[in-house]
């Protein structure tokens, strides 16, 4: 399938969102994909896919399906508005990066603790 035509079908379903956050009025915009929701800035031209990571990035391809997708709904309308309290935002804004609650990107090897990568809860 094309991209556009992925993308007209992301419309159709309804599966781009446009969160907009109380008080602030932060507008973020969301395509439910098959494994997840995606961030997307259509005026930054990003995408939070893996597609758009390796493929788009590495010059691969022009674009993904969900940055189309933003676009054809806000020049269509057909898009859900869903509105959040700022409070969510953060919480949101991992779950779309798809950010783990990180230790930190990297640890030091350590000597004397075999039993390292087992527990790890702060
Ligand atoms: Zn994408």
């Amino acid at each position: 399938m094309s991209v556009r035509a992925e993308a007209e079908e992301a419309v159709r379903e309804g599966r781009v969102k446009l969160y907009v956050f109380r008080p602030s009025g932060r507008r973020r915009w969301i395509v439910v994909g098959r494994h997840g929701d995606y961030l997307v800035l259509p005026h930054a031209g990003y995408c939070s896919c893996h597609d758009f990571f390796f493929r788009v990035m590495g010059g691969g391809k022009p674009t993904c399906y969900h940055l189309e997708a933003v676009k054809i709904a806000q020049e269509t309308g057909r898009y859900e508005t869903i509105e959040e309290e700022d409070h969510w935002h953060q919480t949101l804004m991992d779950e779309w990066l798809q950010r783990k609650p990180t230790r930190g990107p990297y640890t030091h090897p350590r000597r004397e603790d075999p039993g390292q990568g087992t527990g790890g809860r702060r």
